[in-house]
């Protein structure tokens, strides 16, 4: 593929006709999936080459790199191979959070939740099935939710819970008949096939499995058609019919093996073996199983070598090879032991799910009883006031106080503030001021009202007193801007602390009428140089505060060390 891409103004066009072009190959990849995932497989490796080709040396085109590691991951799922999809599932994730593609990011975390499960790394798996349903919640396009329910439903189903799997089955189908998705709705029946199966309710099983296949056939998807073989096949062996059991594996095989489908192929091998078991062809059995154990060894899958091991000692031990029975047997209980053990986990952690919801909930009364606390010693502290206000320095301390926020007022906080000055330019030590300015908080006025603004700026004075050491200076500086005097720290230091105290803002949730509120701050930090004025100190950390602002808030900013508002700007 030879583009050449001299850095000149006519060539962007190119630069963005390769981008069209990988993105149709990796679209095209997609589609491929149903009908041939291996030219699928092909089309999107194209796609990567492309995304990274010596043309594009300069400039790497991350979308289609994602892209394409996200289709192969998926291809690499498909064909049994688990741990190299795991890896370029994990890197497709990475380059989507650094893109800030949302969707994106909730279709890998989906995706690497079923590679997990498939290795039956269970609780990881669910564990990132959940973060992918926290993103996919706040997507428009419900469709990542409703892949992640039937991911989520099949991790129940592996678990043993059918009853919560069929729950999350049919959620999702809701969500893919709204859209008509024929390729997922074959997704979502057929699992809904199987949990019913699991419950033993054998008709409603057929219906389903019968009303997956009509539509696998008509989009001609092999990878569900496969699946679906199989179920029908266990079925005909439940029933006693071993020639029609048979053909259905046959076919399953026949299918895995055109598309490259590992793990599938050791599936259809086990169910064969367990037809010629039946049989009585204990020979021809123990062939398959071992070239089973094989295969599933070389991939990682468990299930595939749990099935193995067990069968195999049976048929050793029915041939007399008790040796060779006793071998398997141990092999299999180890490794069910420790399938059962990470399943017996995961019904923990499912259990955990629903309880998250309510976790949340009582997250939120938790905040909203410490909001109580608050406003209680707000009114203690009124009290105290009205103590003081009877002593004899009463007027004196009321004329120190704003009667808000009960912080030291602008004045007061001068004069304090200029009593450090005097010992900060006598010793040369150092000493800093951060002007701390809430981010639109004409929003939450405009939105909840002057009152609940009122309240917004107690708890902020709460949390900035919560914040400081002892020996700092605190005071309302204006009407919705506090201002910090930290004696002993010198800039760079001043300025990591405006920053994890920015952080704790961004952190924090703050009830206001029954929602919960984020309050952001902005700060400027000035810190003190020899012979400049506290005036002149103050006047530095307001004007890094509107850097702060300027460069998109809920950020610090120190005095010196960024652009000022009209350079950036010029
Ligand atoms: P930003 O600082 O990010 O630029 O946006 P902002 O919305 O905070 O803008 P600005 O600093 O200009 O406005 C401050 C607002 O704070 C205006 C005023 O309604 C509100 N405010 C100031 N003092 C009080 C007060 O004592 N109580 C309440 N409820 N609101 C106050
Ligand atoms: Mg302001
Ligand atoms: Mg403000």
């Amino acid at each position: 593929m030879a583009i050449s891409l001299n850095p000149t103004v006519k060539d962007v066009k190119t630069v963005t006709d390769i981008y069209e072009k990988i993105d149709s190959l990796n679209q095209r990849a997609w589609d491929l999936e149903v009908t041939d995932p291996q030219e699928g497989m092909r089309v999107t490796k194209e796609a990567f080459l492309l995304s990274t080709s010596a043309d594009l040396r300069q400039k790497y085109y991350q979308k289609g790199i994602a892209d394409s590691l996200f289709n192969q991951a998926h291809f690499n799922l498909k064909r049994g191979d688990y741990q190299l999809a795991l890896s370029q599932a994990l890197e497709t994730l990475s380059i989507y959070t650094d893109l800030k593609d949302r969707h994106r990011q909730a279709q890998t975390l989906r995706h690497l939740g079923g590679i997990y499960l498939s290795i039956n790394e269970f609780n990881k798996g669910m564990s990132t099935l959940i973060k992918a349903l926290d993103i996919a919640r706040n997507l428009d396009d419900p469709i990542p939710m409703g892949e992640t329910l039937l991911n989520i439903g099949m991790a129940y189903l592996m678990a043993g819970d059918s009853i919560q799997a069929m729950i999350e089955f049919k959620k999702s189908l809701q969500i893919f008949q709204s859209r008509d998705d024929i390729r997922l709705l074959t997704y979502a029946y057929c699992n809904l096939a199987a949990a019913y199966k699991a419950q033993g309710e054998y008709e409603l099983f057929y219906q389903y499995l019968e009303r997956a296949s009509r539509y696998a056939d008509q989009i001609g998807y092999d990878y569900i058609r496969n699946d679906i073989l199989r179920q029908k096949g266990q079925y005909e062996l439940m029933l006693g019919n071993l020639d029609t059991a048979y053909k259905l594996f046959q076919e399953s095989m026949q299918l895995s093996q055109r598309h490259g489908f590992q793990a599938d192929e050791v599936a259809s091998a086990i169910w064969l073996s367990e037809v010629d078991y039946r049989h009585g062809k204990l020979q021809d059995t123990i062939d398959r199983l071992l070239d089973a154990l094989v295969r599933s060894r070389k991939n990682h899958y468990d299930e595939g070598c749990l099935r193995a091991h067990q069968k195999l000692s049976l048929v050793y031990e029915e041939m007399s090879n008790f040796k060779q029975a006793y071998d398997h047997l141990k092999v299999f209980y180890e490794l069910e032991k420790r399938i059962n053990l990470e399943k017996n986990d995961l019904k923990f952690k499912t259990l955990e799910t629903v309880y998250r919801t309510q976790a949340l909930q009582s997250e939120a009364r938790i905040i909203q009883t410490k909001n109580e606390q608050l406003e209680k010693e707000i009114s203690e502290r009124k009290w105290v006031e009205e103590a003081l206000r009877q002593s004899e320095d009463k007027y004196r301390r009321m004329a120190n106080l704003d009667p808000l926020t009960a912080l030291n007022n602008r004045r007061y906080f001068y004069e304090l503030a200029l009593g450090e000055m005097r010992r900060v330019k006598r010793y040369h030590r150092p000493m800093s001021i951060l002007m701390v300015d809430l981010d639109q908080f004409k929003n939450v006025n405009d939105r909840f009202g002057h009152l609940a603004g009122d309240q917004v700026l107690q708890w902020v004075a709460q949390r900035l007193q919560d914040f400081l050491r002892e020996v700092d200076i605190l005071g309302r500086f204006g009407g919705e801007e506090f201002i910090l005097l930290l004696p002993e720290t010198p800039a760079e230091q001043s300025h990591h602390v405006a920053q994890r105290l920015c952080q704790q803002f961004a952190d924090a949730r703050f009830e206001v009428r029954g929602e919960l509120v984020t309050v952001t701050i902005s700060i400027g930090v000035a810190a003190y140089e020899d012979d400049i004025s506290l005036d002149e100190l103050i006047d530095r950390a307001d004007s890094a505060m509107y850097v702060a602002k300027d460069a998109g808030r809920n950020q610090a900013c120190l005095w010196g060390t960024c652009l000022p508002i009209e350079q950036k700007t010029a």
